[in-house]
């Protein structure tokens, strides 16, 4: 049955069946209300009133995806299953229990974030409150959505606001959803209606000035990642080593091997083995314990580590399709296309903007360094850990003469002054841009690194790739300023490559020509 459909039928039926007693203000479950998780935020209807019932909201969650347990403490579930929050304390994962489905009755740690409250906004297969415009696009016209299929979003240029994306014979419509004053949202002025339930079930009935009726939700694509392996990685990270099991290699860096494994028989992960020597382990540990904090959808995420012996384990999601070099250099522009490749700069862009944020810095930004995984989702990898291969104190000379520094890739400041920031961080950003736009060419084709280093003071620059817009040149070369405080931000840069996407809304009026 479709995700969606199990979603809201499931509800109904569990209320049906299931009376539940009034609790008292002292049981664990009201405690577990007050103490709301990820996805509490109940769609409150004018007034201010939520549409659940008084007496279970908070404590009855629904499951947004499949969860197939990964550990014995751990509960499975199906999407649309009734799950009741015993203990909402450990942060990121829950201690609950399920109130439906093929585990019902049963107890156990779910992932937080699989899981929303039974009628809340949340819990409506149509919202989908931090999807960007052009994802939204590439999920609305991925294969399962129909004519009609449509989602909710934030809109991304006014904050507080909302957007309905729709798919109109091939082509996805976006339109503004405005909210007056006393609370009622309104695609046209002459229908208001009191919650998104309402507006979503009256342009399901009718297309009233919309392009399109209104159909079936858009398909959720693959369930989150969850914050860490199990309720007890997330803090206590260093795992048992026989945990993993290695199952094939996927490629080698200067630093090790990387392997495709399964954790704890379940799991699927990446296992980066470092060399025996390449790092000392308590700078690695104190590293990645920053690393472990930085988390984004852009950013691999880091699971887990086995440091006890050598060699060091570094767990890490599992990106299908491998580094963003490989994968560039292996389509060549078959089915990449320029939107494809801006679109895939702009996940990167969006990661180092979450970076600049936490004012950390990623040392070696390559595409080599960014992995990719299904839909062209790109995410940083290594981040972190440059600083630990390149102590602070080593001369960049040094570090230069092993033969992989990547002196292509490097800001001048840092190369001769050992000056890495941020902005550092920019000029290796607008080089990885040539890599995206050249199809994974190395850069400065016909320069050693000897000649590049030599060249970039005196103010050479890499021309305009072939094929690639002006705009995105002039982006690199803005990237490659050599006064360091001249480069764009990474919120900027973030911007600019998304606003290559941002269409005019349609509008109302408009669309009631179709
Ligand atoms: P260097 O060590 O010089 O930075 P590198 O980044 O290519 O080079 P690794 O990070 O060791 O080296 O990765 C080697 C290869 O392993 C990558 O090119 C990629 O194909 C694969 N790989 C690494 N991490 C993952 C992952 N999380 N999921 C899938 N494949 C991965």
């Amino acid at each position: 049955m479709e995700i969606q459909k199990r979603l809201s039928s499931c509800w109904q039926s569990f209320l049906a069946c299931f009376k539940k007693p009034r609790r008292s203000a002292g049981d664990p479950v009201r405690q577990a209300a007050r103490n709301p998780g990820p996805g509490d935020n109940a769609e409150p209807a004018a007034g201010g009133k939520s549409s659940a019932p008084a007496e279970t909201a908070g404590d009855y969650y629904i499951a947004l995806y499949d969860y197939s347990a990964r550990t014995e403490e751990d509960l499975s579930f199906h999407a649309g299953d009734i799950l009741e929050a015993l203990d909402k304390s450990p942060g990121e994962w829950w201690f609950a229990q399920a109130a439906s489905g093929l585990s019902a009755s049963k107890q156990g740690y779910i992932p937080a974030n699989y899981v929303a409250p039974v009628e809340s906004i949340n819990a409506e297969p149509w919202y989908f409150p931090e999807t960007k415009r052009q994802d939204a696009e590439k999920m609305l016209l991925a294969g399962g959505n129909q004519h009609g299929a449509f989602l909710i979003r934030n809109c991304e240029s006014q904050k507080g606001e909302l957007s309905l994306s729709v798919v109109d014979s091939g082509r996805v419509k976006h339109y503004k959803l405005k909210k007056m004053d006393n609370g009622q949202y309104f695609v046209s002025k002459t229908r208001c209606f009191q919650t998104l339930k309402e507006l979503v079930e009256h342009y399901s009935r009718q297309s009233d000035g919309l392009c399109v009726r209104l159909g079936e939700p858009c398909k959720k694509m693959e369930a989150p990642q969850t914050h860490g392996l199990s309720y007890n990685t997330v803090d206590q990270w260093e795992i048992d080593r026989n945990s993993i099991k290695l199952l094939r290699k996927l490629g080698a860096g200067q630093f090790g091997e990387v392997f495709e494994g399964i954790w704890n028989e379940t799991t699927a992960v990446a296992v980066k083995t470092l060399k025996p020597g390449t790092m000392d382990p308590e700078d690695f540990l104190r590293e990645a314990q920053i690393m472990k904090r930085l988390r984004h959808a852009k950013l691999i995420q880091l699971y887990a580590v086995c440091t006890m012996e050598e060699p060091i384990y570094i767990i890490t999601e599992l990106m299908k399709n491998g580094s963003l070099l490989e994968y560039l250099q292996k389509d060549n522009g078959k089915t990449l296309r320029i939107s494809d490749q801006i679109e895939m700069a702009a996940q990167v862009a969006s990661g180092m903007a979450f970076l600049e944020l936490q004012n950390y810095i990623h040392r070696d930004l390559a595409a080599r360094n960014v992995l990719v995984g299904e839909n062209n989702i790109c995410k940083i990898a290594d981040f972190g850990l440059a600083r630990v291969f390149m102590k602070e104190n080593e001369s960049v000379y040094e570090a230069k003469e092993g033969t992989k520094f990547p002196v292509k890739w490097t800001a001048p400041e840092a190369i001769n002054d050992n000056k890495f920031s941020i902005k550092s961080d920019v000029w290796s950003f607008g080089i990885l841009l040539y890599e995206i736009m050249t199809f994974g060419q190395m850069p400065y084709p016909a320069m050693s690194n000897y000649q590049v280093v030599q060249k970039i003071p005196q103010g050479y620059r890499m021309t305009c790739p072939p094929n690639c817009p002006k705009v995105m040149y002039d982006i690199m070369i803005d990237c490659w300023k050599e006064d360091e405080q001249d480069r764009p931000t990474f919120e900027t840069l973030q911007w600019k490559l998304e606003d290559f996407f941002d269409m005019d809304v349609t509008s109302y009026d408009d669309a009631s020509r179709y």
